[in-house]
């Protein structure tokens, strides 16, 4: 019975998440902010009136219209909606899983894309980005050229590099894939950009969106959308019920408020300039330029390790990319915060160089 488990699912090691205790968390890409207080009442009002006893809508009607619109998913494309973006990237990929088949995506990118190649028992290729973290474009065409993958991830922007991707080259390589081409807009928030609007352009494209780094990671809800030629295949491996209860009111009671998220955005994306004026204020660091909500730095000197673990003793915790190795030798990963805590993050990091 020693070799029941596939040896790919042995040599992987499980997800692993940081307990970050009482240290301040920057580590997630989560939003700082709560709902405010008299909102809170409200919600609970809503929740309040949830029936537990039954299941949930299959389809979650109300929530996806709402999502629809407020996403501006175009007319006549279609959406299907998952528990957390992770979920729909492994439907897409159970969906086209066959001997042979591949998933494709620029490197370093998103775990996910890969663990879940692994999952399904896919090929899994990694295209090196060039050293400023940009898309080689030839490199990307020869590797779909030799592997044909089934399905390409670019995540726009790209974590953990924080950076946008130049659009004519990403459109390149959707004109040139056979496969379909997933544009991950996790942080669209903080992005100002996106491909939605595209959709119907190109029949292989898809867009993904997720509420969780808007404000609502502790939901678990991710969206999809593109073609229905595509989304009802997908929708056909998707399990029943996949959107619970509580999911489906608290995600429409957001986006009737979305304007309050809209706020946080804002309030982040101003704090994401602060935090990258102060660093780029301090000697020993390379400061990537970024279109979300968190920062990429390489130190040059100091060991990112010892330094990861120093300001952990200072009572902040971010991320520290040195383990993946690669081109994320000696990088860090920091989400933007509130101003107290960003605070708190740049007065730790200068103890600790
Ligand atoms: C965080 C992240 C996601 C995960 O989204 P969930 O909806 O929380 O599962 C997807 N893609 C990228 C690139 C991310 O960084």
């Amino acid at each position: 019975m020693s070799d029941l488990i596939r040896p790919q699912i042995k040599a992987l090691s499980a997800y692993h998440v940081a307990d970050a205790g009482s240290m301040i968390k920057l580590d997630a890409m989560e939003n700082p902010y709560h709902l405010p207080e008299q909102l809170i009442a409200q919600w609970l009002q809503k929740m309040a009136q949830a029936e537990l006893n039954r299941y949930p809508d299959p389809q979650a009607t109300v929530l996806r219209d709402a999502l629809r619109s407020y996403m501006q998913v175009p007319d006549g494309q279609a959406l299907i909606l998952g528990n957390g973006s992770d979920e729909l990237i492994q439907m897409m990929a159970m969906a086209v899983a066959q001997p042979g088949r591949a998933i494709l995506a620029p490197e370093p990118g998103f775990v996910m894309y890969k663990m879940i190649a692994t999952f399904v028992g896919m090929e899994y290729i990694g295209v090196p980005l060039r050293e400023d973290f940009s898309l080689d474009l030839p490199a990307m065409l020869a590797a779909i050229k030799q592997h044909q993958p089934a399905l390409i991830f670019l995540a726009f922007p790209n974590n953990p590099t924080a950076n946008l991707f130049d659009e004519p080259a990403m459109l390149e390589i959707i004109k040139t894939s056979k496969g379909l081409v997933i544009v991950d807009e996790a942080y669209h928030p903080f992005a100002g950009e996106s491909f939605m609007s595209r959709l119907g352009q190109f029949e292989n494209l898809l867009v993904m969106r997720t509420v969780s780094k808007m404000g609502l990671a502790g939901l678990r809800l991710g969206l999809l959308a593109g073609s229905p030629k595509w989304i009802n295949e997908f929708d056909k491996v998707r399990l029943p019920y996949n959107i619970n209860i509580l999911t489906q009111i608290s995600a429409k009671f957001a986006l009737d408020h979305a304007d309050v998220f809209e706020k946080q955005a804002a309030e982040i994306r101003q704090q994401r300039g602060w935090l990258l004026d102060e660093l780029k204020k301090i000697p020993d660091l390379v400061v990537y330029p970024s279109r979300a909500n968190f920062i990429l730095l390489r130190l040059q000197k100091a060991d990112a390790n010892k330094v990861f673990e120093s300001l952990k003793k200072n009572g902040v915790l971010i991320k520290n990319l040195d383990p993946a190795g690669g081109a994320l030798k000696q990088c860090l990963r920091v989400t933007v915060g509130a101003p107290d805590e960003n605070r708190a993050f740049v007065a730790a990091l200068k103890k600790s160089l």
